[in-house]
Parts: C-alpha cells; sequence; structure tokens
C-alpha cells in the first residue's frame, strides 16, 4: 500500500521524530509545557497540510499520509503526535469538509501550515459518549449566534495560537422531539469565552486540554459551518475519520514499546546474560511485534476502505479498538521487561504507560467502539 512518497514521508518523519522531538520531549512533558519550537517545524514541514488539497494551502496528500506521520511520531512520543492528530482531524478537517468557501479562505491557510491550530469542542462536563446529551445552546439572535454552556477536554483549545474552537450545540427541536445539533465556530477571545487552565493530566503531558465555557458568547451567523442541523452527521463522519488517526498514533506507541524493549533487552544483563537472552522475553516481544504489525494491517485496511469512498466505519472502528488496546497491553509488557527502570519517568516506557490509556478512551471509548462493530453487524437497533 506504502508507494515511494509514502515511503519517503515516513523517513523524514521518522528521523524528524528522534532528531527533533526525542531530545527535547521528556522536559515537556515533565513541564507540561506545549512544544511550540517543535509544533513550528512540523509546519515548516508541511505535516499539517498533509491530507489537504493544494488549493487551499495544503499538501496534496491523503488521510493515510497524515496516519503514517502520525504511526512515525508517537513511536516516539505521542504529546506531539495527538497535537498533530487534533490539529488536522478535528480542527481544520471539519472546515475543509463542511465549511463555505469564504470560511475556508479565512480559516484554513494558517491551520495547514501549523501557525494556528484550531479544536473541536464534542465533549461535555455530564456527558462525552451519548451525544444526545448535549447542552450547549446556541440561539440565532438577528444575524448573530448567542452561544451558553460549557466543553470538557478540549486538545489545542487554549495555546497561543489557537484561532478557534469549533463548537456543537443545540439550535432547536425536531418535529419529533430530538434535538437539532449544529456546528458553530467561535474564534478565540471572543468575549464570554473562557478557557480554563489546562488540566492535570495521567498522561499526554506536553499536550493541550481545556475545560471551555461559554457566557452569552456572540458570534456572526456566518460562522455556522455547514447547514443547520448537520451537526451530529458532521461529527459522525469527523470521529469516523479520527478512529483511523487514533488507530495509526496507537501504532506508533506499541511500535516504540518494541523498539525501546529490544534496546533495553539486549543491554540488561542478569544470571550472566543479556535478558534478551531469555524465552519468557523473547515470547514476550515477540508478542509486542505481532500486535503493532496486526494493528497497522488494521489501520492501513479502514484507510484503504475510505480512500476508496467505500463504507468504513466497521474497519475505522475495528482498527481503533485493536490498537488501542495494543498500544495499552504493549506500554504493560515494555514496562515489565525494563523491571524497576520501567516505573522511571526517565525512561521513555514510563511515557508510554502513561500516555496508552488514554487512547482506550478518546474518540469514542472501547464499549463504543464495540458498539459501532456490533450495530454494522446488525446486532443492535
Ligand atoms: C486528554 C483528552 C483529550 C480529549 N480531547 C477531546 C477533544 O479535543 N474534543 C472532544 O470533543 N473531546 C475530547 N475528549 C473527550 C473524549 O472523547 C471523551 O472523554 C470520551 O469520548 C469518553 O467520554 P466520557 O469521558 O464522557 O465518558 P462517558 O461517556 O461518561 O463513559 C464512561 C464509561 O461508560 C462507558 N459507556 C458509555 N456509554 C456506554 C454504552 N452505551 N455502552 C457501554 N458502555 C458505555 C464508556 O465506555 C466509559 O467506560 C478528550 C478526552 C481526554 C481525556
Amino acid at each position: 500500500m506504502l508507494n515511494e512518497e509514502h515511503e519517503a514521508l515516513r523517513a523524514s518523519v521518522r528521523e524528524f521524530a528522534h532528531d527533533v522531538i526525542a531530545p527535547v520531549i521528556a522536559k515537556h512533558y515533565d513541564n507540561h509545557t506545549f512544544p511550540y519550537d517543535i509544533v513550528a517545524a512540523m509546519g515548516k514541514m508541511g505535516l499539517f497540510g498533509l491530507p489537504f488539497a493544494e488549493e487551499h494551502g495544503g499538501m496534496g496528500g491523503d488521510y493515510f499520509a497524515l496516519c503514517l506521520a502520525l504511526e512515525e511520531l508517537a513511536r516516539v512520543d505521542s504529546s506531539v503526535a495527538i497535537t498533530l492528530e487534533a490539529a488536522v482531524s478535528l480542527g481544520a478537517m471539519p472546515v475543509y469538509r463542511f465549511g463555505t468557501e469564504e470560511q475556508k479562505r479565512r480559516w484554513l491557510p494558517p491551520l495547514l501550515r501549523g501557525e494556528s491550530l484550531a479544536a473541536f469542542g464534542l465533549t461535555e462536563p455530564g456527558f462525552g459518549s451519548d451525544a444526545g446529551g448535549t447542552a450547549t445552546r446556541a440561539v440565532l439572535d438577528g444575524d448573530e449566534w448567542v452561544i451558553n454552556g460549557a466543553k470538557a477536554f478540549i486538545t489545542n483549545s487554549g495555546t497561543d495560537i489557537t484561532s478557534f474552537v469549533t463548537v456543537t450545540a443545540v439550535t432547536g427541536t425536531r418535529a419529533d422531539g430530538s434535538k437539532e445539533l449544529s456546528t458553530i465556530i467561535v474564534p478565540s477571545g471572543t468575549p464570554g469565552f473562557t478557557v480554563a487552565p489546562g488540566y492535570s493530566k495521567v498522561g499526554w503531558c506536553a499536550s493541550d486540554t481545556h475545560e471551555l465555557t461559554f457566557e452569552d458568547v456572540r458570534v456572526p451567523a456566518e460562522n455556522l459551518l455547514g447547514e443547520r442541523g448537520r451537526g451530529f452527521a458532521q461529527f459522525l463522519r469527523i470521529l469516523d475519520e479520527g478512529r483511523i488517526a487514533i488507530a495509526a498514533l496507537s501504532v506508533g506507541l506499541a511500535q516504540g514499546c518494541v523498539d525501546e524493549s529490544i534496546r533495553y533487552a539486549k543491554d540488561r544483563q542478569a544470571f550472566g546474560q543479556p535478558i534478551a537472552g531469555f524465552q519468557a522475553i523473547q515470547f514476550k516481544i515477540a508478542d509486542m511485534e505481532k500486535r503493532a504489525h496486526l494493528a497497522r494491517l488494521a489501520y492501513y485496511d479502514a484507510a484503504r476502505e475510505m480512500l476508496a469512498g467505500r463504507d468504513f466505519k466497521r474497519q475505522a472502528a475495528i482498527a481503533k479498538l485493536y490498537a488501542s488496546e495494543s498500544a495499552v497491553d504493549n506500554a504493560r509488557d515494555a514496562t515489565q521487561i525494563h523491571g524497576g527502570y520501567g516505573f522511571m519517568n526517565e525512561f521513555p516506557v514510563a511515557r508510554f504507560w502513561r500516555d496508552s490509556k488514554i487512547l482506550e478512551i478518546g474518540e469514542g471509548t472501547s464499549e463504543i467502539q464495540r458498539l459501532v462493530i456490533a450495530r454494522d453487524l446488525g446486532l443492535v437497533a
């Protein structure tokens, strides 16, 4: 599936991750600081524009290219990888897919150069998986939307270069009594839009995550993204795609665990030999490689279905489910192979361990992926 361009991209991102990210990321992680320099360098490499058409300032690549880049970044660090994933798949993509020409012209070019970031606000303090629970409301008052509500855990929403957050909100009631959901662009700094201090997180410590509140926030009516009432369909599409990207990121972390475990096992001595000589260690690493490899095939398959224009919901859910669980399993085994040093933050596997769990939660929990698969198999009404 990899053509020459994909191979070249993979090689250059791998080199970048080793040369630029690896030497400095532990410091950002420990200090919970956002790696602006790394983001700027990724922008110069064109990573933020990968899956977008050249006419909008993109690199003319495809979603699979983005996934390859995410895998290579996450092989070294997941905070940087999720920053790119959220910026592209949740930030710029909704505007690219559903925005008007004017919205694309205004917002996309700096996003695709990595000079600004955008965020997607779906989750609220009171719900995540059950989007029907959306309580944030937007009311049209003349030629302005007036927004009230709150969003929780929103990635890239509070950096110095965040330009807007796309917010899902209830904009009315349908004939059948259900909520009408729409998505609206809220520029950073709009009066009444407050970004809370960053969360204290278990992992992804160098990525940016905030709770947001909206108190009588007024934005122009033309900030509506796509058609009014299409919010539900829009975020389902964005999340289906995003699951392939999170699967790729999970594969990167799973493979990084293999890399670190091989390195350590060849070096660490016990009972007069490197621990790599023990079959128990060899089998653990063989199982880790098996999981990373199969998870990679799963996301390649989902990406192929998506790019062929076929229904890819089931494949994306399978890839996300299997890859995220493989990442958690590999992180646990890699830590075990490192013994006591695996519990020390100075070793990359400690970061992998802390960063792995969220992969089973974000952009749809493992339970929700199983629900999507079961529904696609006709088991759930
Ligand atoms: C670091 C981080 C970054 C994030 N970034 C973003 C972002 O940028 N934008 C955004 O909108 N959101 C973001 N999220 C939110 C994330 O997508 C949600 O946390 C996730 O979807 C789960 O929602 P929840 O936390 O409300 O859990 P809940 O939905 O409350 O689920 C709690 C538990 O119940 C289970 N459950 C729920 N419903 C069912 C069911 N029907 N059947 C079986 N089990 C069920 C879940 O699987 C889970 O185990 C982020 C979260 C984190 C932690």
